[in-house]
C-alpha cells in the first residue's frame, strides 16, 4: 500500500518528513501513515505538473484517451483491491464499494477517455475574407482538491476531463482518506502515463491546499467540499485569477406528494439520505412530506431505518458503515441537541450505537421533524440524518423547498407529469431527481448553484470547464483598405 506523495512518477516523501495517521473509522486503528505534503512540496509538484505540460497537450487526444480507457481497464482488474481499501479507509459498506463506487471509477475513466478526442472547436460565420475558428486549447497546470466522502470516485470525476482536455494535474486528496487515490497513482504508472501528468500531494488542507489554491503558477482549482472552505479557496485564488469551480454544500429537498407510489418513495428516501452514511453533498436531507400521507409515510420511514444493519462495513451484509472521522460524528450527533433546543422531535435515532460498535465512528439513521427555518433545516449536517418538513399545496413546497442558500440535488415523487416538470423547472437546484433520487452518470453534468458552488462536473460541459476557447482569425482574401493613408 503506497503512502507517500507521488510527484513526478516517483513516490516520494514530502521534504519536511512529516507524517499523518490514516486511522479505520469502524474502530479507530491505525492503517497506516502517509507523507504529509507541506508547501514546497505543492511547489515541486507544481514544477513537475509544468515540465509535463507541453507534451501532454500537443499529444494526439485519441493517445490521450487511450491512456484513460487503459487506466479504466486497470481500475476493473483491481475492482476488488480498490473496494477494500475504500471501504477500510472511509467507512463505505463494501456492497456500495464494490457495486457503485469503483464501477463509477471505471466508468467515468472510460467515459472520458472516449471524450478525449470528441473534444471540437468550431468556426464561426463572420465578414466574408476572413476565417474564424475556435479551438478548445487546455489550461494548463490545474490543482484538484478531493474530500473524504467519496475519495476514489471524486477523484476520477476530477481526474477525467482534466487530463481528456490536455491538462496536468496537482491532486491533494484528503489526508483522512488517501489510499485508494495512491492506489489510482500506482496504476497510471502502470498504464504508462508519462511522469509529471498528474501528481498526488496528500496533506493538510490549510497547508498543502491553500498552497495549491494560491499558487501563482496553477490556471485553474477545482474544488470539492464545504462552502466556508470554498470561500477560502476564492480569496486564495485571487492573486493570479485563476479559474475556480466549486461543487460545495446542499441541503437537498426530496419532496413526497400525496399521489406518490409510497413504497417507492420509502425506500428512495432512505437511499437518499443513508447511503455513505449521508456524507453526500446531494443528499435528500430535508424530507418533505405533503400532510395527507405525512403520518403513513414516517410509520414507514421510521420503521425502515430502523431495520437498517449498521456494522463493520467489510461484511457484505452491512447497509450503513461508521463515518469518517471522528471529529465528523460528533458534529453529526451536536445536531440532535441543536434540533432539540429549537423543539425538534426526534422519530429515530439521535444517538451513537454502543456495544461493539462503540470504538468507531458509528451514528444510528436519524430522523427529526422540525420547521423550515430551524437550524436543521437549514444547515448541511452530512451524516445520516434527515429533517421532516410537511407541507400542504405544490407553492407550499415550491416555497420551502427554495428556502435555502444551497442549490444542488433536489427530489420530486409523484405520478402527475405535469407537477413533476413544472417544478423540476422551478426548484432552485442544479439536479432534479424524478420518482428516484442520486442518479448520477459521468455524460450528466453534476453540480450547484448559490451557495452549492459554480461549474460542472461530468459530461461535455466538464470538458468545457478545462479548457480556454481560443479564437484565431485568418485573412483568407479580405480586401483591407489602409486605416492611415500615407
Ligand atoms: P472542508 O471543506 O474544510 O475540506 C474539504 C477539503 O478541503 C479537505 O481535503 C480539506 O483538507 C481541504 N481544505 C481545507 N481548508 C483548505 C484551504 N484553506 N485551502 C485548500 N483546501 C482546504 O470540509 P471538512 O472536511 O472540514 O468537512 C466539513 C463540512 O464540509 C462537512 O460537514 C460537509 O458539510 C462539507 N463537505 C462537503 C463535501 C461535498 O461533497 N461537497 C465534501 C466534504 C465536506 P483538510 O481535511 O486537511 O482540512
Amino acid at each position: 500500500m503506497q503512502n507517500k506523495l507521488f510527484i513526478d512518477g516517483r513516490f516520494v516523501d514530502a521534504a519536511a518528513r512529516g507524517t499523518i495517521d490514516v486511522l479505520n473509522p469502524h474502530d479507530g486503528s491505525l492503517i497506516t501513515a502517509i507523507a504529509a505534503a507541506e508547501a514546497q512540496d505543492v511547489d515541486r509538484a507544481v514544477q513537475a505538473a509544468q515540465r509535463a505540460f507541453p507534451a501532454w497537450s500537443r499529444m494526439g487526444a485519441a493517445e490521450r484517451g487511450r491512456l484513460l480507457l487503459k487506466l479504466a481497464d486497470l481500475i476493473e482488474a483491481n475492482a476488488e483491491e480498490l473496494a477494500q481499501l475504500e471501504t477500510l479507509d472511509t467507512g463505505h459498506p463494501i456492497r456500495d464499494t464494490r457495486g457503485l463506487d469503483v464501477p463509477r471509477t471505471a466508468g467515468c475513466f472510460r467515459y472520458f477517455g472516449g471524450m478525449a478526442d470528441k473534444l471540437q472547436g468550431s468556426v464561426i460565420p463572420v465578414e466574408a475574407g476572413f476565417l474564424n475558428y475556435v479551438q478548445r486549447a487546455p489550461i494548463g497546470v490545474v490543482g484538484q482538491i478531493v474530500p473524504w466522502n467519496f475519495p476514489l470516485m471524486f477523484t476520477s470525476w476530477k481526474l477525467g476531463p482534466a487530463l481528456a482536455a490536455g491538462n496536468t494535474v496537482v491532486l491533494k486528496p484528503s489526508e483522512l482518506t488517501p489510499l485508494s487515490t495512491l492506489r489510482v497513482a500506482e496504476l497510471m504508472a502502470e498504464a504508462g502515463f508519462p511522469d509529471g501528468v498528474v501528481n498526488m500531494v496528500p496533506g493538510y488542507g490549510h497547508t498543502a491546499g491553500q498552497r495549491l489554491a494560491e499558487h501563482p503558477d496553477v490556471g485553474k482549482i477545482a474544488f470539492t467540499g464545504s462552502t466556508a472552505t470554498g470561500r477560502r479557496i476564492v480569496e486564495a485564488s485571487k492573486g493570479n485569477l485563476k479559474r475556480v469551480q466549486l461543487e460545495l454544500g446542499g441541503k437537498g429537498a426530496n419532496i413526497v406528494f400525496d399521489d406518490a407510489n409510497l413504497d417507492a418513495a420509502v425506500n428512495g428516501a432512505a437511499w437518499a439520505i443513508f447511503h455513505n452514511q449521508g456524507q453526500a453533498c446531494i443528499a435528500g436531507s430535508r424530507l418533505m412530506l405533503h400532510d395527507r400521507i405525512a403520518d403513513a409515510f414516517l410509520e414507514r420511514f421510521t420503521a425502515l431505518a430502523n431495520s437498517i444493519r449498521l456494522g463493520d462495513p467489510r461484511s457484505p451484509d452491512t447497509e450503513m458503515g461508521p463515518l469518517t472521522s471522528a471529529q465528523h460524528r460528533d458534529k453529526v450527533l451536536s445536531y440532535v441537541s441543536i434540533a432539540a433546543e429549537q423543539g425538534a422531535r426526534v422519530l429515530a435515532g439521535g444517538n451513537a450505537p454502543g456495544g461493539e460498535l462503540s470504538a468507531g465512528y458509528y451514528v444510528a439513521p436519524t430522523i427529526v421533524e422540525a420547521g423550515p427555518r430551524d437550524r436543521v433545516a437549514q444547515e448541511e449536517v452530512f451524516g445520516p440524518f434527515v429533517t421532516v418538513l410537511r407541507f400542504g399545496s405544490d407553492d407550499e413546497a415550491l416555497a420551502i423547498a427554495n428556502a435555502t442558500d444551497y442549490g444542488l440535488g433536489s427530489g420530486l415523487w409523484t405520478r402527475d407529469l405535469a407537477r413533476a416538470h413544472k417544478l423540476a423547472g422551478a426548484i432552485h437546484a442544479g439536479m432534479c431527481w424524478i420518482n428516484c433520487y442520486k442518479r448520477v452518470n459521468p455524460g450528466s453534468p453534476f453540480g450547484g448553484v448559490g451557495q452549492s458552488g459554480y461549474g460542472r462536473e461530468m459530461g461535455f460541459e466538464a470538458m468545457h470547464d478545462y479548457t480556454e476557447a481560443r479564437s484565431v482569425w485568418v485573412n483568407v482574401d479580405a480586401a483591407m483598405p489602409p486605416h492611415f493613408k500615407r
